[in-house]
């Protein structure tokens, strides 16, 4: 590509599109910690799509939708900072040219507000079917129609640049936990000549002229299965390739809890402390208290909205199960206190009826509890880092859901 204007103090001047982009990066996308307190840092992210307050829960919309009828406006009402979307899936369907034509991810789900697409690479490995990795990607089968597809790291940037997301992911592979050590050094070694080519292509796309979201942000992703060092020495040298932020991937994927938090403990020191980091996929209230400890600031799960659409229920009591007789006369809402649309107006005894006659409505109250409950949790989590208070918090927080009504 040739040369992209400028804006600024300087509106005539013209630059190329590497060191325009570079520009942009340290002009524009501003990462600024508030505050710390031991690893934990409460910090905020600008972006072209408006600033991120971090320690947050991304809100995930597989398919750029919340599952069990929960509406974008739905998401404004709950406090709903980032939604997450996947790039395999909407490649897959719709297909990214269609959102591309209708205007980019944000216009065609009308979300104003920052959004994350991840790469593919998780669900090409645990999704697909009959996969072939190569180093210029992975040949797999769509798991909709079974047509063959190809994608490698360019192909990622390309498709996540057409969704327009404000943060694409690199792509990656996300090996098994239970992978032996000599398979996951290949892997981890792969992953980084990955970042290396989504790093330099991200750049092209974002030079383009027709580019929907010239100013997107890469974040690399930290892989290595349980293996510290192997962790360790990968985190060293992505942070070499400059990222907008730094995710930690493939945890949570059998291994136990101080397994992960072991692991979470030892790699964040070596992902650049001034960029955000982003714990792919995690995880339980208890968990993401855990990792913000650990100087974790970006998180994603689909638990709440999963766990929503059976019936299953977070309190600052514990979890609690709605298909559970008790409830059925029970007029008092799903958490006394509680601001989420369901709770303002619903007994505990209509939300399960609803559920028990499979009435969407149902569904859609109990994963906006859910989702207001996480997002929540995050809101308490700044303020405590702002007054310095986080280490009472999440005691406070985890005594407070292990003295629950069904734990
Ligand atoms: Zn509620």
């Amino acid at each position: 590509m040739g040369q992209i204007p400028v804006s600024g103090e300087q509106p005539y001047h013209y630059l190329t599109a590497e060191s325009a982009a570079e520009n942009i990066r340290k002009a524009e996308i501003m990462y600024q910690i508030i505050r710390t307190e031991g690893r934990a840092k409460r910090a905020q992210l600008e972006t072209v799509h408006g600033t991120i307050q971090t320690p947050v829960f991304m809100n995930v919309g597989t398919v750029a939708a919340i599952k069990g009828a929960v509406s974008t406006e739905d998401l404004e009402k709950i406090g709903t900072q980032v939604v997450l979307s996947n790039t395999y899936h909407l490649h897959v369907r719709p297909g990214d040219k269609i959102v591309r034509q209708m205007g980019g991810l944000h216009r065609f789900m009308s979300w104003e507000r920052p959004i994350l697409t991840d790469s593919g690479g998780f669900q090409v490995f645990s999704l697909a079917s009959l996969r072939r990795i190569k180093e210029e990607g992975v040949y797999f089968h769509s798991h909709i129609d079974g047509r063959k597809i190809f994608m490698g790291p360019e192909e990622s940037m390309q498709i996540q640049s057409n969704l327009a997301s404000t943060i694409a992911m690199a792509f990656d592979e996300c090996p098994s936990s239970m992978a032996d050590r000599k398979y996951v050094e290949e892997s981890v070694s792969r992953t980084a000549r990955w970042l290396e080519r989504c790093r330099a292509e991200l750049d092209r796309l974002n030079g383009l002229d027709d580019t929907i979201n010239p100013k997107q942000l890469l974040f690399g992703i930290n892989q290595g299965a349980v293996y510290a060092d192997i962790r360790i020495e990968h985190a060293k040298r992505i942070s070499d390739i400059p990222c907008e932020g730094y995710a930690i991937g493939g945890l949570a994927v059998g291994e136990s809890h101080e397994e992960m938090y072991h692991i979470i403990e030892e790699t964040v020191p070596y992902l650049p402390q001034d960029k955000p980091t982003y714990l792919m996929g995690v995880g339980t209230p208890a968990n993401i208290l855990e990792a913000v400890e650990r100087g974790v600031d970006f998180f994603d799960c689909v638990y709440p909205t999963r766990n929503g659409r059976h019936g299953h229920l977070y309190t600052n009591r514990g979890k609690i199960n709605l298909f559970n007789a008790r409830y059925e006369t029970d007029a008092g809402p799903i958490e006394e206190g509680c601001g989420c649309p369901a709770c303002t107006r619903y007994s505990r005894a209509y939300v399960r009826h609803l559920l028990k006659a499979k009435e969407m409505l149902g569904m859609r109250l109990c994963v906006l509890h859910n989702l207001y409950f996480y997002n929540t949790m995050m809101k308490e989590i700044r303020d405590a880092l702002e007054t310095g208070t986080f280490a009472a918090y999440k005691k406070q927080k985890l005594e407070g859901m292990q003295t629950g009504e069904e734990c």
